[in-house]
């Protein structure tokens, strides 16, 4: 099964879709999830910030999320979000598959389901290979840094700046531990970031401004939707990438859903 966890404008995924109330040991993921069809693949819809948005980056129940997908069969999440862009070419509209993030998180975000036993796995690459190149749809940008804040507060220009100047691309709120945990849970991961607004360095003027970022992906959402549609019916049916084998020789503490 295939998994899609919506960000900021992208509630829903179906029309017609079965509603499955999930809990986890972590309490309840961010709204109710939706199982319906895409491409002949079932796919199962988390809405990151709950239906109406009654989730801020730093409160969404990430560890609940990937739990839920996980114990109803999913095993390659793609992540659409919304992104600022870092550089002039990524203005409003254009979609990045990024193939690297940076943590800036600072607010003790829950970034593991092991809080006992030696369990660390590999993230140098913190996204799936195979599910990034099912994500690469004609137009797309393919790669990029994407640095993740804590929010929710937008950047100061010094910042925005800064990042820019690392070679970082994209500043998004979400998009970590949201990767980690997908990676804990061998379950293969992408993210497909639109471009909202340029960061607060790039540009000047007043700066970003949260009602502007909203409009933006709501001009944008449905090309994202389809976008998303073709990831998943590019999403490889059998799984021969590394996630499969994250915990390969290790000895869990927890039994994975
Ligand atoms: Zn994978």
């Amino acid at each position: 099964m295939v998994g899609v966890i919506g960000g900021s404008g992208f509630y829903s995924f179906f029309e017609d879709a079965a509603e499955h109330v999930v809990d986890t040991p972590y309490g309840a993921p961010s709204g109710p999830v939706t199982v319906g069809e895409v491409a002949g693949r079932t796919v199962a819809f988390v809405p990151r910030h709950g239906r109406h948005h009654e989730h801020p980056p730093h409160q969404v129940p990430y560890r609940a999320n990937l739990w839920a997908l996980r114990s109803l069969g999913v095993r390659q999440v793609i992540a659409p979000c919304a992104v600022g862009g870092l550089l002039p070419e990524l203005g409003p509209g254009t979609v990045v598959v990024p193939d690297q993030l940076v943590d800036r998180t600072s607010s003790g975000r829950a970034q593991t389901f092991f809080d006992t036993g030696g369990v660390h796995v590999d993230f140098a690459d913190p996204y799936c290979p195979d599910l990034r190149a099912a994500a690469l749809q004609p137009g797309t940008v393919d790669g990029g840094t994407m640095v993740v804040v804590e929010g929710p507060r937008f950047s100061t220009r010094a910042e925005s700046r800064w990042f820019a100047a690392q070679g970082w691309s994209l500043v998004n709120m979400t998009g970590h531990p949201e990767a980690v945990l997908a990676r804990e849970l061998e379950m293969c991961y992408a993210a497909v970031a639109l471009v909202t607004d340029l960061d607060a360095g790039v540009e000047a003027g007043a700066g970003v401004r949260a009602v502007d970022v909203f409009a933006e992906f709501g001009r944008n959402v449905e090309k994202l939707k389809e976008l998303v549609r073709s990831a998943v019916a590019a999403a490889p049916r059998q799984r021969d990438c590394t996630c499969v084998h994250v915990h390969d020789g290790v000895s869990l503490p927890i039994t994975l859903p």
